[in-house]
């Protein structure tokens, strides 16, 4: 009997755990479903389209195809079992509590049809449970969580695409309940805003890792002391490439390893990819976190109401060129830069002071890495409502920011083109020259009133 390789966010074959397995156990059926419930946002979703298509590719390449369903994955997945006779489901864990509810359901389903369902860790370093306090129980600060995981030693090597992959030949009952991916809609047409992601990405598993080598032979070096500079590229881009799956992040602590002793540089790059472990935990352990404040009492913040304030936020005019320069790079790419990413999110729930909820449905429409793990997570983690969070009190001015991270206005330049006369530093401060400004809007709001204004909400709760 086949066995049914449901991918889902690990659209690889190499070190894809339950492709191995899968194809371990005789010929295969590969399965991706589009359970519009569970579906990403728009920019992810034109990532997602590419991903597909690549992964199309790779599988025609070695004599196979990937079966692809539209509708609620528990109906497409039985579905399946049941038409193809299938002996085994097999897939990598998700941790999202929906996703989880799901798959549990899909699980008992399966067992009650006499058909195995096998699951497995494929796109993290540890499962949450693996990583505990002495007390067994989840960590609440990241220093010790990464302390633990260190101590744990390298995850197992990753695992090469599986040699022998055969593939099991379908039914005609199966083919009429495919779709083709173009029918799945992912991509825009009318209007179509995708172009600028069409020239800054490439989706897939070959793309994800030639992104790797040329970030580790050319933006490793220095990764520590540059990370946090916008405007030159200094980090790796594989944010999507992760979020989907294209590369796991075990492949990525061995390639950094396999350089020989992990030096400062390394180890910084490694710890950030493992904050994204530690949110997916934490994800684990908090399933509402993108709804709920994980502390609380933040939940009884007096957020305002002000949609024109939220719109200027959105489309990059709020007057403050760090701020605009970041929503315009997420607008045209599906990407921000780390540290313009928490200055931009500082703005919008502190100086507008406006629910972090709204800046993270947003994020989720609008990067193409965006992920039900690191999205809420980080949102929380600027607002001051998250675990191991930065103090609301500690309010990022973006002036200072800019003229810090940004030192010769390269990057505000590049995105925000009205002011981009104003030469050196005085970029970040547009309104002390009101005669050059062209079109460029003055401040929402005044840093100073909007800084009392939080202070004074936050010492409500
Ligand atoms: P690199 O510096 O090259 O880091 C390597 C990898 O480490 C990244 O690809 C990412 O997978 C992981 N990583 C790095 N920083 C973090 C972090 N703070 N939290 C979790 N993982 C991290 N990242 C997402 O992948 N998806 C999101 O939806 C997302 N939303 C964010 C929202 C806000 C408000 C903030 C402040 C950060 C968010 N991040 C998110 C984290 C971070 O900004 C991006 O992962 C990073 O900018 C991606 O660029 P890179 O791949 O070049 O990073």
């Amino acid at each position: 009997a086949p066995t049914i390789m449901w991918f889902r966010d690990d659209l690889r074959l190499a070190d894809n755990p339950a492709l191995s397995d899968a194809a371990a156990s005789g010929p295969v059926i590969c399965l991706y479903v589009h359970d519009p419930a569970l579906a990403p946002g728009s920019a992810a979703r034109w990532w997602l389209h590419g991903a597909l298509t690549a992964l199309e590719d790779d599988l025609r390449a070695r004599g196979g195809r990937l079966c692809i369903m539209a509708g609620p994955a528990w109906q497409c997945v039985l579905r399946l079992a049941r038409q193809a006779g299938a002996g085994a489901v097999v897939w990598n864990r998700r941790y999202g509590g929906a996703a989880r509810q799901v798959d549990a359901r899909i699980k008992l389903a399966l067992k009650d049809m006499g058909v195995q369902a096998r699951s497995h860790r494929g796109n993290m370093l540890h499962e949450p449970w693996q990583v505990r306090t002495r007390q067994g129980a989840p960590f609440r600060v990241y220093t010790p969580w990464w302390r633990a995981v260190r101590a744990m030693g390298a995850p197992l090597p990753p695992l090469p695409v599986p040699a022998a992959l055969g593939f099991a030949a379908l039914p005609p009952a199966v083919e009429d309940g495919l779709v083709s991916l173009s029918a799945l809609g992912l991509q825009p047409t009318r209007p179509d805003w995708a172009q600028g992601l069409r020239d800054t990405w490439q989706p897939g598993e070959q793309a994800a890792h030639a992104r790797l080598a040329t970030f580790m032979a050319t933006r490793l070096p220095g990764y520590a002391r540059l990370r946090d500079l916008p405007a030159r590229p200094a980090t790796s881009g594989l944010s999507p490439c992760l979020r989907f799956g294209h590369i796991s992040p075990r492949q990525i602590w061995h390639a950094v390893e396999a350089q020989g002793d992990v030096d400062a540089d390394g180890m910084c790059f490694l710890s950030e990819v493992g904050w994204r472990d530690f949110a997916h935990a934490t994800l684990f352990d908090c399933p509402d976190m993108a709804t709920r404040s994980l502390r609380p009492e933040y939940d009884r913040m007096p957020w305002r109401t002000d949609p024109a304030g939220l719109r200027a936020w959105q489309q990059g005019r709020t007057g403050y060129p760090i701020v605009d320069a970041g929503m315009r790079e997420l607008w045209h790419t599906g990407w921000m830069h780390n540290r313009v990413r928490m200055i931009v999110a500082s703005f919008l729930t502190k100086h507008l002071l406006l629910d972090w909820r709204a800046g993270e449905r947003w994020f989720a429409d609008t990067l193409v890495d965006a992920d039900g793990a690191s999205n809420p997570f980080n949102w929380q983690w600027v607002a001051g409502c998250g675990l191991d969070a930065a103090p609301y009190f500690r309010i990022f001015n973006p002036v200072l920011q800019g003229e810090k991270f940004d030192p010769e206005g390269d990057y505000v330049r590049r995105w925000v083109p009205e002011i981009a006369h104003l030469a050196g530093r005085a970029v970040h401060t547009p309104w002390k020259f009101p005669h050059v400004h062209r079109g460029y809007p003055a401040p929402v709001v005044d840093l100073a009133d909007g800084r009392a204004r939080a202070l004074a909400a936050w010492k409500t709760l």
